[in-house]
C-alpha cells in the first residue's frame, strides 16, 4: 500500500529530526551548565591549597600601608572588600566611610 507508506516514512522522518532538535537542546543546556559551573569555580574562594607564595600586599586605604592578604582584616564597606592591617582601622575606615 503506498499511502500507508508514505505516513510511515513522514512519521519517521519527523520522529528523526525530534531526536535531532533534543539532542541539540540538552547539548545547549550541558554548555550553558558548563559556563555556569566554571563561572561559580571562579568565584569560590582560593583557601585549598594556597601557596604561601602566592600571598598578594593589599593596601590599608584607612592608613595606607601595604600588608599580606593572609594577615589582613577583610570588611566590606560600601559594597566593597577592603582590607586594613587592624580592627582599630577597619572601624575608623567604616565610620569614615559612613558619614562621607
Ligand atoms: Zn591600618
Amino acid at each position: 500500500m503506498p499511502v500507508f507508506e508514505g505516513i510511515g516514512t513522514v512519521e519517521c522522518r519527523s520522529y528523526k529530526k525530534y531526536n535531532d532538535d533534543m539532542r541539540i537542546d540538552i547539548f545547549i543546556i550541558l554548555l550553558i551548565a558548563a559556563v555556569l559551573l566554571y563561572r561559580w569555580y571562579q568565584k569560590l574562594p582560593k583557601e585549598k591549597g594556597g601557596e604561601p607564595s602566592s600571598t598578594e600586599m593589599v593596601m590599608d586605604p584607612n592608613c595606607e600601608t601595604y600588608i599580606p592578604e593572609t594577615e589582613a582584616i577583610r570588611a566590606t564597606i560600601g559594597g566593597r572588600d577592603h582590607f586594613f592591617c587592624s580592627e582599630k582601622c577597619a572601624e575608623e575606615y567604616r565610620k569614615w566611610h559612613s558619614t562621607v
